[in-house]
Parts: structure tokens; C-alpha cells; sequence
């Protein structure tokens, strides 16, 4: 068997894995075997690809290089992966889609360099005749553009993630015409490109993908931002797919194609799942037209002990706890599993309502409560458990508030109006967990907080958690 037939063998194998990978990840059951045969495919992959070049006779530096950077970023990437918090895993995943997008932007340079700005460049890559030569062109400034885009793209939505800048949309007048020219300008330089692949071509689609990239994400606010997230990762499953093409890789389109029809369907279950027009989304059509926090007649609030709360749950015989990004900031999931099993064990039925964009991340709420041992049927989704709230005694809302918020529902001109929420307020008694009267991710005031049936406890929820323990 040649080296040639051994490796597209081993590709294989790696694409099958990764695709069983992903069919693990779609259940929690089956998540952990889907992430260890994704790391399984991946490994397959990268120890194929150094045989590969080992076998192709490359200078010795070059293979340095590969061993050098191989142990240098895999390095870093495990001490990153082994410090993260999880409520800093939206960030970073992140700032890993910009890596994928300057990969991508990269490939699509070294492509140009060595055909067409080589002078026998046809020659040195095999491409045989004029046809395969003009698609080279076409994958390079495809790869480029993508890349780009993915790139800037992704450190705007890092930042934002971060709170390094305000999540608040970029308001540019004639913004939609900022992004349509962008795409024209793109069209216009691929044509041309394709006719006559000139240096200062490639740079002006590398500069308009950069600024459509920057402007784009910014243009995109506050609630939207899971959208975004999911769309980036999208992105960067193209961008490695362009550039599978341009390596002749079959893996890596195979896998870049995976991660962008995911990514895609996500972003498409997600504006779904908040009631957002998904080409609205992505042109940055909607936002949250940063609402002053502290506006308006409010109303007062009422506060309630932690023992207030135990006596509440000792009378209650059903209970609803809906999570939100507070109890990942706490760490509060273990106590929460604590005081699920005690109120289980009193015969009190105990349910977990998860908001499909509640904390920084998809399924973010599903992993901390697995993690904490909550058994998995009892956690149900907005759409399994909102006709449930009338009936239910007691609803604790922890460290939730947009994925909570009645405006959406009752209020038309709220900026996130129209995005479905667990109907939490129809419960008996509503009490919420969070420090102070703050809002929310999207920075909108919370009618929830003023009802008469809701009482605030305010602290940190995994200490406010510990003290109804201990006082039940
Ligand atoms: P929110 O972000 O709306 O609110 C979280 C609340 O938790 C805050 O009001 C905060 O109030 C409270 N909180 C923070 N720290 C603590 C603590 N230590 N103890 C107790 N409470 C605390 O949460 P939701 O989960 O309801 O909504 C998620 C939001 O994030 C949505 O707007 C969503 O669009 C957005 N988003 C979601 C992503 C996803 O993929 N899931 C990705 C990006 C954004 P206080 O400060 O007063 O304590």
C-alpha cells in the first residue's frame, strides 16, 4: 500500500469519526463518547498528516517547525482548556474561530505565492490546465474573504464576550448598505481576480473582508449575540473548507463542511428558538438599541430571607428552578443539585426549565447541571415546561433575568419583544436570585422583579443556595 492510499484510508477513518462525534454530542448521554471519538479523529488526523510530510522528504527545518508548533499550541491550548472558567467558554471559543479565520486568510496567501504570483506556478502545484488554474484563483480569493471576515469577526465578538467593549450594537448610518457594498466589492474583485490574479486585488479583498468581518459583529447587540456566536463557528467550518480546497485535503473540507452545516443549522435553531429573522441576524438587522438600565416608574420590589425561602419550599409540592448565566458566574449548580435531592426526597416535585440561549453558550445550563449530577429527566426545555408554570407552587429563579423577562412577551417595543421566555411570573411565587436590581445580558429592565408574586433574595446565589440549606 502506498503512503498516497494509507493516508486518504486514515482521512476517512478521521472524518467517520467525527462525524459519530457529533451524533455523541447531540444527546447527553452519549456526550462524553462523542468528544473522546472527536479527539480520537483529530489525533488520526494530525499523525497522519506528520507521516505525510515526514515521507515527502521536506528539509529537516521544515519538520522542526511542525514538531515545534504541533507541542507549542497544543501546549497552550491544554493549559487554556484546563484554566477556563465555563462561564469564559463563549470568549474563547471565540478567539479559537479568529485562529481558524487567519489560517484560512494564510492558506489563501501562501495559494497566491505560489502559483499565481510564481512565474511557473501552474507547473509546481499540477494543475494541468488552464480551467484547474482559474478555479485555483476563484478558492484563493474565496478562502481569503472568508478567512477574513471569520477573523476580524470573531475578535469583535471575543471582545464583546469579554466585556472588553460594549456589547451595544454599532449604529453606522446606512449600515445594511455598508454591508451590501462590502459584498458587491467582493463580487466585483473575484471576477476580476479570476480574470487577472493581481497582487493589489487580493489585498483589497483581504482589507474589504476585514472591515465587513469588524462590522458586521459589531453592528450585532446584546441579546443576538448567541446568534453570532453560532454563526462564527459556522464561518469557520467554510474558511477550512476553502482552504481543504486549496491544500487538495479532503479532510479538511470534509471536516470544514461538518462544522459550517452545524454551525449553520445552530444559528438556525437558535433565531428560531428567540423568534429573530435569521437573515436579520446575520446582516446585523437587529440589536438591542442600548435601553437606559434605570428608566422608568419600576415599581417596588419586595426582598425575602433565605429561611423565608426554606419555609416557602417546605409547603411547596412542586417546584420549578430556572438557571441562567448567574448560577455558572456562582458556581451555584452543586448546592442547586443539593437542595434538588433534598426537596425530591420530601416527596416535592423538583423540574429544571432551560432557556435555549440562558447563560454565555449553547446548552451552557445542560452542562453545569449534568456536571453537578442532576438526573436528566427532570431537565426539560422551555417549550416541554412553559404550559407547567400556572400549576406550579414555587419558581426559583437563579442568576436568570433576560431568559425570564415578561417585557418580551407583553411589551412590543422592548428590544427583545417577540423572543419567547420560560413564563415564570404565571407560577404562584417567584423568587429571584441575583446580587442587586442589575440588569440583564442585554441590558433591559425586568417587569419580572416588580410583580406582586415575585420577592427578590439578593447575594450570591451559591451562598444564598448554601443558607436555605442550612436552614431547611
Ligand atoms: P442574564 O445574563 O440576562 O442575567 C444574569 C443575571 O445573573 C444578572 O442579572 C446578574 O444580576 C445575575 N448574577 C450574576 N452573577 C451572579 C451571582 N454570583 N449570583 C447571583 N446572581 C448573579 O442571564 P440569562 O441566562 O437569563 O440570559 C442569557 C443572556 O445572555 C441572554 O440575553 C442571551 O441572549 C445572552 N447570550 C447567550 C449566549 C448563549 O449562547 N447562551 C451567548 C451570548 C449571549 P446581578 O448582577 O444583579 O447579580
Amino acid at each position: 500500500m502506498t503512503i498516497e492510499t494509507a493516508s486518504q484510508a486514515a482521512y476517512l477513518v478521521a472524518a467517520l469519526l467525527f462525524i459519530l462525534a457529533l451524533g455523541g454530542l447531540s444527546r447527553h448521554e452519549t456526550a462524553a463518547v462523542g468528544n473522546q471519538l472527536g479527539i480520537a479523529g483529530m489525533a488520526l488526523a494530525l499523525a497522519t498528516t506528520t507521516a505525510v510530510t515526514v515521507h515527502d522528504n521536506v528539509p529537516v527545518t521544515n519538520l522542526v517547525v511542525l514538531v515545534v508548533a504541533t507541542a507549542l499550541g497544543g501546549g497552550i491550548g491544554l493549559r487554556r482548556a484546563r484554566v477556563v472558567e465555563m462561564t469564559g467558554m463563549p470568549e474563547l471559543i471565540a478567539l479559537l474561530h479568529s485562529f481558524v479565520g487567519l489560517a484560512a486568510v494564510l492558506v489563501g496567501w501562501n495559494g497566491y505565492l505560489l502559483v499565481e504570483h510564481a512565474a511557473h506556478g501552474a507547473e509546481a502545484l499540477d494543475l494541468q490546465s488552464q480551467d484547474m488554474l482559474g478555479i485555483h484563483h476563484a478558492e484563493v480569493v474565496i478562502g481569503v474573504f472568508i478567512g477574513a471576515v471569520t477573523f476580524t469577526g470573531s475578535i469583535v465578538a471575543n471582545l464583546k464576550l469579554s466585556a472588553r467593549i460594549r456589547s451595544a450594537p454599532l449604529t453606522l448610518a446606512g449600515k445594511n448598505l455598508l454591508n451590501l457594498g462590502a459584498l458587491a466589492a467582493f463580487v466585483g474583485l473575484t471576477a476580476w481576480f479570476c480574470a487577472r490574479p493581481q497582487l493589489w486585488v487580493l489585498v483589497a479583498v483581504t482589507v474589504v473582508a476585514l472591515a465587513l468581518g469588524w462590522h458586521l459583529v459589531a453592528s450585532i447587540g446584546g441579546g443576538d449575540m448567541p446568534v453570532v456566536v453560532s454563526m462564527l463557528n459556522s464561518y469557520s467550518g467554510w474558511a477550512a473548507a476553502a482552504s481543504g480546497f486549496l491544500l487538495d485535503n479532503d479532510l479538511l473540507i470534509i471536516t470544514g463542511a461538518l462544522v459550517g452545516s452545524s454551525g449553520a443549522y445552530l444559528s438556525y435553531i437558535m433565531c428560531r428558538a428567540m423568534n429573530r429573522s435569521f437573515v436579520s441576524v446575520i446582516a446585523g438587522g437587529f440589536g438591542i438599541v442600548g435601553v437606559p438600565a434605570e428608566d422608568g416608574d419600576v415599581g417596588e420590589h419586595r426582598e425575602m430571607s433565605a429561611e423565608q425561602v426554606a419555609g416557602l419550599l417546605s409547603g411547596a409540592s412542586s417546584v420549578i428552578i430556572t438557571p441562567g448565566y448567574g448560577m455558572a458566574v456562582a458556581q451555584a449548580q452543586y448546592g442547586v443539585a443539593e437542595l434538588t435531592r433534598k426537596l425530591r426526597d420530601r416527596g416535592v416535585q423538583v423540574r429544571f426549565g432551560i432557556h435555549p440561549v440562558a447563560g454565555r453558550l449553547p446548552g451552557h445550563m445542560n452542562v453545569l447541571l449534568a456536571e453537578a449530577k442532576v438526573p436528566y429527566d427532570i431537565v426539560l426545555e422551555m417549550d416541554e415546561i412553559n404550559d407547567d408554570f400556572p400549576a406550579t407552587d414555587v419558581v426559583l429563579v437563579i442568576g436568570a433575568n433576560d431568559t425570564v423577562n415578561p417585557a418580551a412577551a407583553e411589551d412590543p417595543t422592548s428590544p427583545i419583544a417577540g423572543m419567547p421566555v420560560l413564563t415564570v411570573w404565571e407560577a404562584s411565587n417567584v423568587i429571584v436570585f441575583k446580587r442587586s436590581m442589575a440588569v440583564g445580558y442585554a441590558g433591559v429592565q425586568n417587569p419580572l422583579f416588580f410583580r406582586e408574586n415575585s420577592s427578590m433574595l439578593f447575594g450570591d446565589a451559591k451562598d444564598r443556595v448554601g443558607d436555605i440549606l442550612r436552614a431547611m
